[in-house]
């Protein structure tokens, strides 16, 4: 998402006359953005922000946007004089307005408020990859997750209206884009604002019949509104990629409550049988918090049964991170590091096992491949199936870059298969 942000945030710049260049030495603005999820992001800020002010002499504009920004404030003024623009995530709307000022010689400038209810629309977005591309259909968060910083950094939830996104969309497809990702922090609580009123499910629907358009990609789910007929999306369109990441935290219910998750173990197992029980089978990713505040080993075990249950395609684990201003901070019975380092190595070393283990299963198969790469190696190419798992393969064909491909699998590694184009 932050990512995305930053490609609209340099759309906004080309609308405005600025044209990108290679080096930091050679530019006259700058704007760094930054991400507070986990670790020491505003450490990190300010030793970057000191590489620059030694790099560059003083000539050039600084801004700093994105959670660092919102959580820091003005703040940033103080500890780094030579930076001229503050502005969070939830205040990216107001940046024409501010870089106009800037323009205008105001020394300093920030657009710090979260309490809105509007989103971040660009007449440009600069897209870095040529054929999938990212399309926000919701910012913020309203859930309370007792560890996350997103709430108090990206603001309230807001949904974009269903006609701006697919206006979007069918521009992209015109310019050349088969894949399109739909972004949100909880992507499935989409609540379409005008009167249309689309469904999550309706819109996937809708964007996958958009001619051009092939695949159409979401994330993050929240377990809480993963609701059938999204399911039943997946099954009734093969455009709709049949990839769901779906983060459970936690595999124990105590931890969950603790977390603030709104579900427990049990209910969101079925929500992994809804998704299995799908005609398509479809891949399941999740994300994991390691050593949240009280979790007893009993409880880490927990969530060591929950990978053999549910057998996921990929997790992705952390340790958990105290964040400024959130619930968890304040909560006894912190995990020492060493032994957050410890549970995360157990599990990762039990997912690799699992996950080699369903990709060895799929030795034979064939899958429709989004190549979107060159290998070092001669005549070997990577890209992505549907189900969103990396390919290595072998093509003798020189133009394939771009292209959808049939592969037959021949082997794996830990993280991805390989294989051989085909033409069947
Ligand atoms: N909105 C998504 C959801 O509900 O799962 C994910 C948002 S967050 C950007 C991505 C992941 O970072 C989370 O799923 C969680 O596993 C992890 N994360 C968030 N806050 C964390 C923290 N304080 N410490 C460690 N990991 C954290
Ligand atoms: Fe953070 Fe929870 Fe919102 Fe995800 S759902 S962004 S983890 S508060």
């Amino acid at each position: 998402m932050n990512e995305h942000d930053s490609e609209k945030v340099a759309g906004v710049l080309l609308a405005r006359g600025y044209r990108q260049v290679e080096t930091p030495e050679s530019a006259s603005l700058i704007l760094y953005n930054t991400c507070s999820i986990r670790e020491k992001a505003a450490q990190k800020l300010f030793s970057r922000l000191g590489v620059y002010r030694d790099l560059l002499g003083g000539e050039q504009k600084i801004g700093v946007l994105g959670c660092v920004a919102q959580q820091e404030g003005e703040a940033i003024f103080a500890r780094a004089p030579w930076v001229s623009l503050v502005c969070g995530s939830a205040s990216y709307r107001n940046l024409p307005q501010l870089l106009a000022q800037l323009e205008a010689g105001e020394e300093r400038v920030s657009g710090l408020g979260i309490d809105t209810d509007e989103t971040f629309e660009t007449e440009v977005t600069r897209r870095d990859n040529p054929w999938r591309a990212y399309i926000t259909i919701i910012e913020g968060c309203d859930k309370a997750c007792a560890y996350c910083v997103v709430p108090f950094t990206r603001g309230p939830e807001r949904s974009r209206d269903s006609a701006r996104i697919l206006a979007e969309l069918r521009k992209l497809a015109e310019l050349g884009y088969s894949e399109v990702q739909f972004l949100g922090q909880t992507v499935n609580s989409y609540a379409d604002p005008s009167p249309r009123k689309m469904r999550f499910s309706e819109l996937l629907l809708e964007a996958a019949q958009v001619p051009g358009i092939r695949r159409v990609r979401f994330t993050t789910s929240h377990p809480r509104d993963f609701t059938p007929d999204i399911v039943a999306a997946i099954d009734a369109h093969p455009g709709i990629c049949n990839h769901v990441h779906l983060p459970v935290q936690s595999g124990s219910t105590r931890v969950l409550r603790a977390m603030q998750r709104t579900y427990s173990r049990d209910e969101y197992l079925e929500k992994i049988a809804m998704i299995r029980g799908a005609r398509r089978r479809t891949a399941i990713t999740t994300d994991i918090i390691v050593g949240f505040p009280g979790e007893s080993e009993a409880e880490f075990d927990e969530t060591l049964s929950l990978l053999d249950v549910v057998k996921y395609d990929g997790v992705f684990s952390f340790k958990y991170s105290p964040r400024p201003n959130t619930p968890a901070t304040a909560m006894p019975d912190a995990i020492p590091e060493e032994e957050k380092s410890r549970r995360l190595s157990l599990l990762q070393e039990k997912q690799r096992r699992i996950q080699i283990e369903s990709l060895r299963g799929l030795a034979g198969n064939i899958f429709e491949v989004h190549v979107d790469g060159k290998s070092k190696k001669e005549n070997h190419w990577h890209g992505h199936s549907s189900c969103n798992r990396v390919v290595n393969f072998a093509s003798t064909q020189d133009d394939i870059l771009g292209r959808y491909v049939a592969v037959r699998v021949n082997g794996c590694t830990p993280n991805s298969l390989l294989g051989e184009h085909t033409s069947n």
